[in-house]
């Protein structure tokens, strides 16, 4: 038996444990939420979310790629959503590697360079603000006021916010 046979398995007890219900596609609380694929960050959990209350777009790093944008413009242009929160974590993959790295690493292996871009990052801060920004400067997104950036610690389970304008970490130093 393979993993997936057991999830399957898992599912059966779980739909026999819950009532039939239909919930509205539009996300009750009318927030999107990016993150990171990493296995260790529980997102409903960690937020207190329950399920119909916000999207949830993962990909490695929590990236702001251009499907992300794709998602997150039916998110806010069709199915109500609002506010965007940024979820970055620490001990991330991401930081394990580099662009140049990887890219030659994929191509070694494949004979092809990759069309889209690796988004490795060293310093997990910085590029919470870089996607930020990435949000904020699409013409696609309608609401971009209501944009924030975490760094999830995932020993702790704790978020820490990150500011565009480095706010936070002048306060840091004083
Ligand atoms: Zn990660």
């Amino acid at each position: 038996m393979n993993v997936i046979d057991d999830l399957l398995a898992n599912n059966r007890a779980f739909a026999d444990s819950l009532p039939v219900l239909h919930l509205d596609v539009r996300p009750r609380r009318r927030l999107a939420v990016v993150t990171c694929m990493d296995s260790r960050l529980n997102v409903f959990a960690a937020l207190g979310l329950a399920d119909g209350e916000a999207h949830i777009l993962r990909n490695a790093g929590g990236v702001i790629t251009d499907d992300v944008i794709r998602s997150l413009a039916v998110s806010q242009r069709r199915l109500g959503t609002r506010e965007v929160m940024l979820v970055h974590h620490t001990d991330c993959g991401m930081q394990s590697l580099t662009d140049d790295g990887f890219r030659a690493e994929l191509q070694e292996a494949t004979g092809v360079a990759p069309a889209f871009a690796i988004e490795s990052f060293v310093d997990v801060d910085a590029d919470v603000r870089q996607s930020i920004l990435r949000v904020r400067r699409s013409v696609f997104v309608p609401y971009r006021e209501s944009v924030r950036g975490f760094v999830y610690d995932v020993d702790t389970h704790l978020l820490r916010e990150v500011h565009v304008d480095g706010r936070a970490a002048r306060s840091r130093l004083r």
